[in-house]
């Protein structure tokens, strides 16, 4: 299937003109065919030095239905040991340029084209290089594991701190269903909880935009809800290794990367139940979690649904209370980021304080409302079932943490970005 991507670039009921960058996008078993047909007599035939960014697995896995392709590109293979999308992983690529003497803007060997041939992280490597040398790229995923295949932003861990770079999107993506379907099932999985994070994220992009007004495009929040709807139906046809099934899951991934794209930040895509997995990442309360990104969102869901449910609830007995804000918790965030040498990122960071935009006589006034938000969310217990039925990941233990972790990591978790989460707001709520 194909993407038609200019439905999404007329004007929208919001007030905005959204724009999407992405020129084309196929999900198809004819896909990595058509990019070597690009390539050879195409759109894409005018770039002299193509280069393929890929590590050891992911070239195992697309090199064969892409050896046509290859044979045109120049490739930078990663190893996969400790690659990341943070600052060491960008160190590796710079190094590998200079190594190919393609360093160099002016040098002959500079590549004029970045192929991304792999995963989300080396999605975010490309994509943060083909911006700062200026050059295109195409997207060839070789697994449905997240939704920033398209993303206008490179979501990078920076010397300790999780930060949001900017980056380009892909000019095109080429998604060859005979390659990403065969990605392990781990991967797989990933893709399809960090789609049902979108719970989460847009309950609470609802919940902001009720208190304090901020901007919302419900055709926005209709495209990550079709984009989870589709991941739903497919989830008994991926198990049973249907490529249509497949091709469906890449395009619920897509969209809701598109749905990013065209308010050009990942509002409709993350918040709370990401700012728990960004606070993993940055191992401030716990050592190293080998865990998948999908895998720690898909628990930051079921943790933040858990709570808001919870909350809901004392807002209709009449349990629920607003208070005075009492500013950053600056001790426990000295204790915490601080000791890791993050204490003046993490203030920057929270600079201007997002809660401020919250008026106490408004937060009360829209609490019936914000439970109705949260009362329209499957329940804890209906999220874990579907993250079973795709045998995905819903529990801490499962990517070796414990419960004690729970409440510092809901507590902590705002922290690591300035946007505004219902978690956070329950700084000012008692119930
Ligand atoms: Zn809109
Ligand atoms: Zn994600």
């Amino acid at each position: 299937m194909n993407i038609s991507v200019n439905q999404f670039n007329s004007p929208c009921s919001c007030g905005r003109e959204h724009r999407i960058e992405v020129k084309d996008i196929m999900i198809s078993s004819r896909a990595a065919e058509a990019l070597y047909e690009s390539m050879k007599n195409g759109a894409l035939s005018g770039y002299r030095r193509p280069m393929i960014i890929c590590d050891e697995n992911t070239k195992a896995a697309a090199s064969g239905k892409l050896s046509r392709v290859w044979q045109l590109c120049a490739e930078l293979v990663l190893s996969p040991v400790n690659l990341h999308a943070d600052n060491h992983g960008v160190d590796r690529v710079h190094q590998a340029f200079e190594e190919m003497g393609a360093g160099a803007e002016t040098s002959g060997g500079a590549p004029d084209l970045l192929l991304a041939v792999g995963s989300g992280t080396v999605h975010d490597l490309t994509r943060y290089i083909a911006h700062e040398k200026g050059i295109p790229f195409v997207s060839v995923p070789t697994a449905a594991s997240v939704d920033g295949f398209v993303s206008t932003v490179a979501a990078m861990t920076w010397y300790g701190m999780k930060k949001t770079l900017p980056a380009v999107a892909p000019a095109y993506v080429y998604a060859d269903t005979e390659i990403f379907s065969k990605a392990p099932w781990r991967l797989t999985a990933s893709g399809v909880s960090d789609l049902l994070g979108k719970y989460v994220a847009l309950a609470d992009w609802r919940i902001v935009h009720e208190v304090t007004g901020e901007y919302i495009c419900e055709r926005i929040c209709r495209m990550e809800e079709d984009a989870m709807e589709a991941v739903c139906q497919c989830m008994d046809g991926l198990k049973a290794g249907e490529a249509d099934a497949y091709e469906k899951l890449m395009y619920a991934l897509l969209l809701s990367g598109l749905a990013m794209q065209m308010i050009g930040n990942s509002r409709p895509a993350s918040c709370a139940e990401h700012h728990v997995s960004h606070l993993w990442e940055m191992e401030v309360i716990n050592n190293h979690v080998d865990a998948l990104h999908g895998e720690k969102v898909s628990i930051g869901t079921v943790l933040n649904i858990g709570l808001y449910k919870k909350i809901a609830a004392a807002i209709r007995a009449g349990k629920c209370h607003v208070k005075p804000y009492e500013g950053l918790e600056l001790e426990l965030i000295r204790q915490t980021f601080g000791a890791k040498g993050l204490y003046d990122a993490t203030m920057e960071e929270n600079t201007p304080d997002p809660m401020l935009q919250v008026e106490p006589e408004r937060f009360v006034e829209k609490l019936p409302r914000i439970a109705e938000i949260i009362e329209a969310l499957p329940s804890e217990q209906e999220i874990v079932d579907l993250l079973r039925r795709g045998n995905c990941v819903y529990d801490v233990k499962q990517i070796g943490l414990t419960e004690e972790i729970i409440p510092l990591t809901m507590r902590l978790s705002p922290y690591v970005r300035n946007r505004l989460s219902f978690n956070r707001m329950r700084k000012m709520l008692e119930y």
